[in-house]
């Protein structure tokens, strides 16, 4: 800590973890005795899948881009550990910070981790138990090395607990919520409706996880399904770039009820979801968004890190079966009660500044 500033490095790169850190950088700025730097990894890179939200959501422009994307996994994490120690070392932060589980997640836990600088972890504790998907390798990595885990809830607390967490590591839990509620409260009185949009009763889905677009059985199971169920009701899909390159290299034929959009802001996103009347996804975010606007789910998906919405049926696992998806369009009645706190009702963030400005206090 040099001149009682507490220095923070806030490593991100892909569009979830914009909205994430968002909120965080929001609550950081109160605070005279805290200064924040960001180190934008690059991995996303596209305008309206990067620069639109710092944009519209206001978030404190990044003082590095590193630039890197486009490459295997390997390539993208070794580069990006190369370029983010380099910043470390420069920049000398007493805490590095990173979100949920992307390739720059690891890399930004690894480089702090061999400077032996303490790195806090938001969105710690969550598991698929699903070994192939590449977020759960970074998720479990990452918390391994850092000195808080930040847990949205209290299966995440389970999680760390299973794996000896609590007696074995040196490390903090702390349970603070989720931070993606803290922004869909902020920014819901700032929605706005996509241009040139022009359906009125529509169910909102995205497609983008790994393990749909690049199997080609289970993608084409999800757009039979789609192409079925929007002969009942217009389905509005901003397509993530890589789904729809896919899609078009394949020959995947949309059918017309299907309004394909480019990938929106956030705030666009969020007026998306409270128009919409049901959520199909395979997104970890939007899961929970369904939640928070109070709008059901049907996950494309075979496990979630988002247990409880499950548990409290606001949200159907459906994995890619397209009758699966259909049966459970056209039979399953949900839970319509949301009078539930699931994450932490919008405190998230507070609860992690305030950890970290009193982290050493706890250790004296
Ligand atoms: N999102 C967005 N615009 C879009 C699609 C998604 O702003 O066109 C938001 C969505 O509301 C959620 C976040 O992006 O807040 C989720 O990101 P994504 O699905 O890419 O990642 P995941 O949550 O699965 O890690």
């Amino acid at each position: 800590m040099k001149n009682n500033i507490l220095k923070v490095v806030t490593i991100l790169g892909a569009r979830p973890q914009f909205i994430k850190a968002g909120s965080v950088s929001r609550e950081i700025s109160k605070y005279d005795e805290l200064e924040e730097v960001i180190v934008h990894t690059g991995q996303h890179f596209d305008e309206n899948m990067s620069d639109i939200f710092f944009d519209e959501m206001k978030i404190q422009k990044p003082q590095y881009n590193l630039g890197i994307n486009g490459k295997s996994h390997g390539a993208m994490t070794g580069q990006m550990l190369e370029k983010i120690e380099e910043i470390l070392v420069k920049e000398k932060p007493d805490w590095v910070m990173v979100y949920g589980d992307t390739n720059s997640t690891l890399a930004g836990a690894l480089a702090a981790s061999k400077l032996h600088i303490k790195i806090a972890h938001v969105e710690a504790g969550l598991r698929s138990f699903n070994m192939k998907m590449p977020e759960e390798v970074n998720r479990i990595l990452t918390d391994r090395v850092s000195s808080i885990l930040f847990c949205p809830t209290d299966s995440a607390i389970k999680n760390l607990n299973n794996e000896g967490f609590q007696n074995i590591f040196t490390c903090k839990i702390v349970k603070n919520g989720d931070v993606m509620q803290d922004g869909a409260i902020f920014y819901s009185e700032f929605a706005k409706k996509p241009d040139n949009l022009h359906v009125e009763k529509y169910i909102l889905s995205t497609i983008h996880r790994v393990e749909n677009t690049d199997d080609d059985k289970r993608l084409t199971s999800i757009v039979d399904a789609l192409n079925e169920i929007s002969k009942n009701i217009p389905i509005v899909l901003p397509l993530h770039p890589r789904t729809k390159n896919i899609l078009k290299e394949r020959k995947n034929v949309l059918s017309e009820n299907i309004h394909v959009i480019d990938p929106v802001g956030y705030l666009e996103m969020v007026w998306l979801i409270q128009h919409s009347s049901l959520i199909m996804t395979d997104s970890g975010g939007l899961q929970k968004e369904a939640f928070f606007f109070h709008k059901p789910c049907i996950t494309l998906r075979d496990e979630t890190e988002w247990v409880e919405l499950v548990e409290h049926n606001y949200n159907v696992l459906v994995g890619a079966d397209t009758s699966k998806i259909l049966d459970t369009y056209h039979k399953h009645v949900f839970n319509t009660q949301y009078d539930i706190d699931l994450y932490g009702q919008g405190k998230a963030s507070e609860e992690i500044v305030k950890s970290l400005l009193t982290f050493d206090e706890h250790r004296k």
